[in-house]
């Protein structure tokens, strides 16, 4: 059985274990990726697929969101503790796999700008180029995104997780924004991601380092 099988083969088996029941053609051999779309308590939003982000611009014609299957069984199971503790919520996705031309885009748009400090410059590889991050909140049944204080992408210090008790403490934040941004740590903390220091809505599956020796970026 060669790793591909033996990937496939783990994640049928975890994915009915966990009752989540995504298509089986939602995985692109050629690629190594899988598509988020089935996952019932997902709902998709991909913003570089809109005119609605930092750019203003859409840098993406694919309005899909994929991960690669290390970082996708770990959502799988992310899905899975929401849909068991809070099944009227759901997750939104911003953006997951972004390949290294869609980086080169976002640079192009952002540099020179005060923005350029927060997009991964295309020769440091991104985490989403590795299809091992992903940009999300958590949204009510209707799919209304929950209040985090900051929309996605709001490059301000009000959206870095460090300076959260700072911003607490002065109700720059509230406390029921702070435990909107604490509920989804919390899931996906637990489902094995962890969480990037300047933005309240990026996770990733492994860490960089680790990511970054063992796995190449996909074109
Ligand atoms: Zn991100």
């Amino acid at each position: 059985m060669n790793s591909l099988s033996l990937l496939m083969g783990v994640v049928c088996l975890l994915v009915g274990h966990w009752g989540v029941h995504p298509m089986v053609n939602n995985y692109n051999a050629q690629k190594g990726l899988y598509s988020l779309a089935p996952i019932t308590n997902v709902q998709i939003e991909k913003r570089y697929a809109t005119v609605n982000n930092i750019c203003s611009a859409v840098l993406d014609s694919d309005q899909c969101c994929y991960l690669r299957g290390v970082a996708y069984i770990k959502f799988v199971r992310a899905c899975e503790i929401l849909r068991a503790e809070h099944p009227k919520l759901k997750f939104i996705i911003y953006d997951a796999y972004r390949s290294p031309k869609i980086q080169l885009k976002l640079w192009n748009k952002v540099k020179g700008t005060p923005n350029a400090r927060y997009v991964a410059y295309p020769k440091c590889i991104s985490m989403h180029s590795l299809g091992l991050a992903l940009d999300m909140t958590l949204a009510d049944s209707l799919g209304k995104p929950l209040d985090m204080g900051t929309d996605y992408d709001a490059f301000t210090l009000l959206a870095q997780p460090r300076f959260e008790s700072q911003f607490l403490r002065t109700q720059t934040l509230s406390k029921a924004q702070y435990e909107n941004r604490l509920l989804l740590r919390s899931i996906m903390k637990r489902a094995g991601f962890f969480q990037l220091q300047s933005e309240w809505w990026h996770y990733e599956a492994l860490h960089q380092k680790f990511a970054h020796t063992h796995y190449k970026v996909i074109e």
